[in-house]
């Protein structure tokens, strides 16, 4: 059974006046007239009635895309108070939506209990405050610690969305924004590279050569570092990577190779590799040839075998003398890896 479903409901551009470097709304959302109004009903009830008998434990309906604070109130209000009606009828748990740090103040947040809501997202992108101004964010980073302090101090849930490779970025800034989130506690965070999609300022950047995208292999390896700190600290990750639904993207219309469809899980199976690699050198009174189990719980395996099995392969070739074999062990918790010699 589906444990949490999510009701995406994309506002369009219309809450942010803002123009980010590395933003095309239109296409980040998908859609192509910023002055419609969107019609949750019609969204919220295809979305529940494709959910499965019984229903999901949480059902969230989540305002993605714009700024959504940014919305003149009465807009705001009409798009809450449809989410609290069906919050109030039991056919939601939560209500969630995202916008930028600047966009929070004591009557935005006393709104937002009015109506309910639970999480608040913020784009927060960067600590750097460099990296935030090339990045044409529109304000730096001390409106961040501002934001978050007050939507924690009103009750909400507080997620942090962090991006990596933007321009003036640096792995170091990447860790360091990690960090500053670790001290700042939300509950939720997601990490997302930078892609160079059309329309925007980074492909002109791109195109005249002013700014270079990661390769790939370095946007994982970032990203790696910064999901073990949140990790560590306790955050739940709910995302790493864009969807391809969450970029148009039939006619090639993304630059460089920071995009990757399953890049959580490129993410995830290097920090698998990088945890089995240091217990098997644990290991003691090992000689070679010798057998080896890799044991992690199914949800992890994949994770343990890595991406069209690059771990297997790695190990293999790695430590020729030793035969490894993959197990799975249910008592393990989730992202837990053992390594044990077989006699
Ligand atoms: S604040 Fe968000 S929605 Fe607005 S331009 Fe920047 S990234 Fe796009």
């Amino acid at each position: 059974m589906k444990k949490h479903a999510i009701i995406p409901i994309f506002i369009p551009h219309e809450g942010c006046p803002n123009d980010c470097v590395f933003c095309n709304q239109k296409k980040i959302t998908a859609r192509t007239h910023a002055e419609e109004n969107v019609n949750i009903e019609e969204i919220a009830s295809r979305y529940l009635s494709t959910l499965s008998d019984p229903r999901p434990e949480t059902i969230e309906m989540a305002m993605y895309g714009g700024s959504f604070t940014g919305i003149p109130m009465e807009k705001q209000n009409e798009y809450l108070s449809i989410a609290k009606e069906y919050k109030d009828k039991g056919l939601i748990d939560k209500i969630h939506l995202s916008t930028r740090p600047d966009y929070i103040n004591e009557e935005i947040l006393l709104n937002l209990k009015k109506f309910d809501v639970d999480v608040i997202e913020l784009g927060v992108q960067s600590f750097d405050d460099e990296v935030l101004m090339l990045s044409e964010r529109g304000h730096d980073s001390s409106i961040v610690y501002k934001s978050c302090e007050m939507i924690k101090n009103f009750g909400f849930t507080l997620g942090i969305q962090l991006m990596v490779g933007l321009p003036g970025d640096t792995p170091e800034k990447a860790v360091y924004s990690a960090k500053e989130t670790v001290k700042i506690g939300p509950q939720i965070a997601r990490i997302y590279p930078t892609i160079v999609i059309e329309d925007t300022k980074l492909l002109d950047m791109y195109r005249q050569g002013s700014y270079l995208p990661l390769s790939l292999e370095e946007a994982v390896d970032t990203s790696k570092k910064m999901y073990s700190i949140l990790f560590e600290a306790g955050i739940k990750i709910i995302r790493v990577g864009l969807k391809s639904s969450d970029i148009i993207n039939e006619d090639g219309e993304i630059y460089g190779n920071t995009f990757h469809p399953a890049f959580r899980q490129l993410v995830e199976g290097e920090i698998a590799k990088e945890k089995i690699e240091v217990l098997i050198n644990d290991l003691s009174n090992i000689e070679a040839p010798s057998k080896i189990a890799l044991v992690s719980n199914s949800r992890s395996f994949s994770n343990m075998i890595g991406m069209k099995g690059v771990n297997k392969k790695y190990f293999k070739e790695k430590y020729p003398l030793y035969s490894f074999f993959y197990e799975k062990n249910e008592q393990l918790k989730d992202y837990e890896y053992e390594v044990q010699l077989i006699r």
